[in-house]
């Protein structure tokens, strides 16, 4: 199965045909600063995206996520262990991606 990994910049945003720079906020996420989709690195080669916005309090010291999240397959936030990559978690095209974001709480 081919899943879709994170170039790391925000996949909501990227969706849309823009490229949004993900930053570490005050909570240890990444989160984006347009629409504040959050994207956390979950054990070695995750990046599950939660299922509610950031609030927008970005670190002053600035940590990209392409520094860090890059190649990292994207996959939902579950109630379960986030230890390895399921059929269920992981993305496989962007109607999925699409679909799941589109149900991210505020
Ligand atoms: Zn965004």
């Amino acid at each position: 199965m081919k899943y879709i990994t994170t170039n790391g910049y925000c996949p909501e945003c990227e969706l849309k045909g823009k490229k949004t720079e993900l930053f570490l906020n005050s909570g240890d996420i990444f989160e984006c600063p347009k629409s504040r989709l959050q994207l956390v690195k979950c054990a070695a080669n995750m990046a599950v995206i939660l299922r509610w916005r950031g609030k927008g309090e970005l670190r002053k010291t600035v940590t990209k996520g392409t520094d860090y999240l890059k190649g990292l397959i994207l996959t939902r936030a579950k109630d379960e262990p986030m230890t390895i990559i399921s059929e269920r978690t992981a993305f496989h095209d962007k109607e999925e991606l699409a679909e799941y974001i589109s149900e991210i709480i505020e």
